[in-house]
């Protein structure tokens, strides 16, 4: 589903470029869930940005990237704007601004059904509160009128994946999801996304700097240190026998 293979990206500044990615590999496969790791700085954004063709047009991009057999890497706009509406979906720490302040949240959750899906607004309507139930939405056809600044945040979350997963992405891409949410909560977002990845067959990526989230959830897990994957394993594997120093410290400051 997605393939990544010597990614570089560098930023322009006063002094010249400044690399931040140095050859990122990462393969996902479909009902994949891959954990990147990495301390902060260490490129994870980055590439979730790049893979959603998304970094800023003063970025220098090289290598090659491939969503669902597509290449994003000078990719015009219009079939990057394709493989996002149909392909990939995006959820992230900020739910707030994933939807739009004045419109209702099962309305927004109904026009991405209506985006994608070839039915009428009755209909996307009823998929919007399928959804809304399937990510744990108490009274799902009542709170679907609710307002976005209406829902607490641990909802709202629930809600952005519910609107993020109602194109049948092939892809759901999670930049750190759960960060802003309190302990309790962050599982049962992790379940709800757990729960939307089986549901639609996605691969899921799951970035974290948290290597407890990460090993909860992944399949797989690569650790960036640095704007390089340095080591990439099964969770298991990286548990009984990490590579890196790096690896090492991040195992041992779990609790
Ligand atoms: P965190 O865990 O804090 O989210 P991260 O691993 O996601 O960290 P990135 O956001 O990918 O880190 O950033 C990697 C590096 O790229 C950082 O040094 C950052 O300052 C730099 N960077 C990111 N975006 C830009 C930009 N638009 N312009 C210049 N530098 C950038
Ligand atoms: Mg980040």
């Amino acid at each position: 589903v997605l393939d990544i293979r010597d990614l570089h990206v560098a930023f322009p500044s006063a002094d010249g470029p400044v690399p931040v990615l140095r050859g990122v590999d990462v393969t996902v496969r479909r009902g994949e869930v891959l954990g990147i790791v990495g301390e902060s700085g260490s490129g994870k954004s980055v590439t979730a940005l790049a893979t959603l063709g998304l970094l800023p047009a003063e970025a220098t991009v090289t290598g090659s990237i491939s969503v669902t057999g597509e290449q994003i890497i000078g990719a015009g706009p219009r079939t990057l704007t394709r493989l996002r509406g149909a392909r990939v979906a995006i959820v992230f720490q900020d739910s707030l601004s994933a939807f739009t302040p004045v419109y209702r949240i099962g309305e927004q959750i109904a026009e991405a059904v209506l985006a994608h899906r070839d039915v009428d607004r009755a209909t996307a309507r009823k998929r919007a509160v399928e959804l809304l139930a399937l990510v744990g939405i108490p009274d799902p056809e009542i709170r679907a009128q609710a307002f976005p600044e209406e829902f607490s945040g641990g909802m709202r979350q629930r809600a952005m994946i519910a609107m993020a997963i109602a194109n049948d992405p092939d892809l759901i891409l999670a930049d750190e999801p759960t960060t802003a949410l309190d302990v309790t909560v962050q599982a049962q977002i992790l379940d709800v996304l757990r729960t939307a990845q089986r549901e639609t067959g996605a691969a899921l990526v799951l970035i974290s700097h948290d290597l407890g989230v990460i090993a909860r959830m992944a399949d797989r897990v690569a650790v960036m240190y640095a704007g390089r994957v340095v080591e990439s394993a099964t969770a298991a594997q990286l548990f009984a026998r990490p590579l890196m120093p790096y690896t090492l410290g991040l195992i041992g400051a779990l609790p």
